[in-house]
């Protein structure tokens, strides 16, 4: 019998977990036939809504589910996980500066970067998804010295999720159809939606690039991008909260490809690379990205193991828009780093 695996999900009790953690505990993530122990964190003031949800849990009846630990403590919830989908975070309230956010951010990702060093198997996958997704992550990585920083990354599936939407609803094919959009950079609105290697298979069965199909270069060069960068801010605008049931959505793809690894949709032609984008930490060498930083890209999976696509051409324009997105990142980086060791 298949031993369980245990799986970290911190803001357990929030908007994002409420969408997720049905989703992991019935077999959408690690397959139908992987037990799985999941473990939720969030915060004391949290504690009574923590109790519901694991209520709702064992009311889902999921065979796959066959242990449930909900806590507000670190010991508990990072000891010997296997995967760590680190959502919760420091809100931006408003009025609150960006720098504010970062130093608040900076703090709980120093403790649970520390709590991984201290209690996580040197094997675990961790995802960051909580803002500033980045930054959290480099410093999650930075102060867990004894995992390898390729067991780091952070969401930027829910971008190019809604990349490849935009492009398949100009068109009129299903999101399927369409596959190799790049997000390049942060998880903010100076990422870059890159479509120019793109393939989509159209209608009659062709597999062809996407600027050819799409045919409008004002629109992928203008409309489209800035659609992509700000859908999280149309989001709360129209819902008066940030997106949950697509980001949970986007977080099981991350996930499921990082574990399974990602092999080329027969929707989009039979030959590779097939990518996905994820933000990954950056040693300086790949696309003149500088090193230490946090940065989306194009990456194929195999055997758990991610790697940069590598040699794809980039113009003149693209190497602005990637360049003004990496000293964003530095910024954030520089402002971070001031509050570490701080806590
Ligand atoms: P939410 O406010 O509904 O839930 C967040 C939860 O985290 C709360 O229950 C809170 O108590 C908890 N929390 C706060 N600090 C914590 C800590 N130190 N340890 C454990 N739990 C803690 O928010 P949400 O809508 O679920 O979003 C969560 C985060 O995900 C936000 O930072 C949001 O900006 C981010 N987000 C990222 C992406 C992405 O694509 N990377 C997409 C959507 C949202």
């Amino acid at each position: 019998m298949t031993s369980d695996i245990r799986v970290l999900v911190t803001g357990a009790a929030g908007q994002i977990a409420y969408s997720l953690l049905h989703s992991i505990a019935k077999g959408d993530v690690f397959g139908k036939d992987q037990p799985i122990t999941l473990v939720m964190l969030d915060i004391e003031p949290m504690k009574v809504v923590l109790e519901g949800v694991v209520m709702e849990l064992q009311d889902c009846a999921l065979p796959l589910l066959r242990t449930v630990i909900a806590t507000t403590k670190y010991n508990e919830a990072f000891d010997a996980i296997d995967v760590a989908i680190l959502v919760g975070a420091m809100p931006r309230r408003e009025g609150m500066e960006r720098k504010d956010l970062l130093k608040a951010n900076a703090k709980i990702f120093e403790g649970q970067g520390k709590a991984l060093e201290e209690y996580a198997k040197k094997s675990v996958k961790v995802l960051v998804v909580g803002n500033p997704a980045n930054t959290n992550c480099l410093i999650a990585s930075k102060c867990a010295p004894s995992i390898p920083k390729k067991n780091f990354s952070c969401l930027t599936r829910l971008d190019q999720n809604r990349a490849q939407a935009q492009i398949a609803s100009r068109v009129g094919v299903s999101c399927d159809s369409v596959c190799n959009v790049i997000i390049w950079g942060n998880h903010s609105s100076t990422q870059y939606p890159d479509v120019r290697h793109a393939k989509i298979r159209t209608s009659d069965g062709k597999v062809l690039p996407v600027p050819q199909v799409v045919n409008d270069d004002a629109w992928l060069n203008g409309a489209f991008i800035e659609t992509v960068q700000k859908r999280g801010a149309a989001v709360i605008a129209a819902r008066k909260l940030s997106s949950a049931m697509s980001a949970a959505k986007a977080i099981c793809d991350h996930v499921r490809d990082w574990w399974f690894g990602n092999s080329v949709p027969s929707s989009c032609g039979d030959s590779g690379p097939f990518w996905t984008s994820m933000g990954v930490y950056s040693d300086g060498t790949k696309y003149g990205i500088p090193e230490g930083i946090i940065y989306s890209f194009p990456v194929v999976i195999k055997g758990g193991e991610w790697q940069i696509v590598e040699g794809l051409s980039i113009d003149d324009r693209s190497r602005t828009l990637m360049d003004k997105t990496a000293e964003e990142l530095v910024g954030e980086r520089e402002e971070a780093s001031k509050h570490l060791g701080s806590s």
